[in-house]
């Protein structure tokens, strides 16, 4: 079979476009998606300072790759690569060493922040404590706070995360099935930043998981393939496969639903639920009630803060 695009061998076939593509081909219609969601969500600028969530996995080091060779082609922009140490054993540490090998190669420093040193326990001793919820649970706020925390230390005005379309579209149905307005109305592509929080940036929303993991491995980036060992645990994991199932019955149906959400974003203005945000008691940071998400689970955990989370 020949690529559609040029004369060579394809390697590549896309079921929902009907495509079969070489790898170059392949590889450049991936970086023409996060150049499109560039276009139309503005969100690379000249004189920018934009963090970027390094995991060690596939996606992020697609995002960081491209990120680097269009912040050369745009100038003036400083990429700064950060990494959260959640101390998974078994894990973490090993896709960590695939982000400094990725960030050697590119001429980056890596900074690296552990829920150790900045939250007083590892995940993994976290968990061995007595909790009222999944793993998940805790470890996404405290991801969350700690990439907030470093690209604040590190004069970001941007945080680049390297949620893929996949990720996008679960996170919009999980809300949905949540019945969570509030934060299916804060959801988007660029959120807006507030005072203490550095607004997120998603390149990568155009690109399906499965083309980031084929992207990471045609351009011979170094990754770590392995899973969180708790990744099955989530609700997350049971919407992931239902939309994995849809689309392989029903090629274009990820597409279809990421272009419901983008619509529905364009109204979504309108509805905006409003939340009055108030400084965390304890770390400062803007929160709905006294205490931010990440203090709430830190007092459950019976922890508390080694530093300000701002
Ligand atoms: Fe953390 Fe869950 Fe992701 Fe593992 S799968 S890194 S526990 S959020
Ligand atoms: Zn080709
Ligand atoms: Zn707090």
């Amino acid at each position: 079979m020949k690529c559609i695009k040029c004369d060579n061998d394809s390697c590549v076939e896309i079921a929902y476009a009907r495509q079969d593509l070489c790898s170059e081909c392949f590889c450049r219609q991936v970086e023409k998606r996060v150049a499109k969601a560039n276009h139309e969500f503005s969100l690379l600028r000249r004189g920018d300072k934009i963090a970027v969530g390094v995991s060690g996995g596939k996606d992020s080091a697609a995002l960081l790759y491209i990120l680097h060779n269009m912040a050369k082609r745009i100038g003036e922009i400083e990429l700064i690569p950060i990494a959260v140490d959640e101390g998974i054993q078994g894990y973490r540490s090993k896709a960590l060493v695939k982000a400094h090998e990725l960030c050697n190669s590119l001429g980056l420093q890596l900074r690296v922040y552990s829920y150790r040193e900045h939250l007083g326990a590892s995940l993994d001793e976290m968990l061995s404590r007595e909790r009222s919820m999944g793993a998940c649970s805790y470890c996404g706020v405290f991801r969350k706070t700690l990439l907030n925390k470093a690209a604040l230390e590190a004069g970001a005005n941007k945080l680049a995360v390297g949620h893929n379309l996949d990720d996008v579209i679960q996170t919009f149905l999980m809300n949905l099935l949540r019945n969570d307005a509030v934060k299916l109305s804060r959801f988007g592509v660029a959120s807006e930043g507030e005072a203490g929080l550095v607004p997120r940036i998603k390149p990568l929303v155009f690109v399906p998981e499965r083309e980031c993991a084929l992207y990471a491995t045609l351009r011979n980036l170094p990754f770590y393939l392995g899973e969180c060992p708790h990744s099955s645990e989530a609700f997350r994991g049971v919407v992931k496969n239902f939309l994995n199932e849809a689309e392989e019955k029903h090629p274009g149906t990820k597409f279809a639903l990421l272009n419901s959400f983008l619509s529905l974003k364009q109204v979504l203005p309108e509805m905006q639920v409003k939340q009055e945000s108030t400084a965390c008691k304890e770390c400062g940071m803007p929160c709905a009630g006294n205490k931010c998400q990440a203090c709430l689970y830190l007092c459950e955990l019976k922890l508390s803060l080694t530093d300000s989370l701002r």
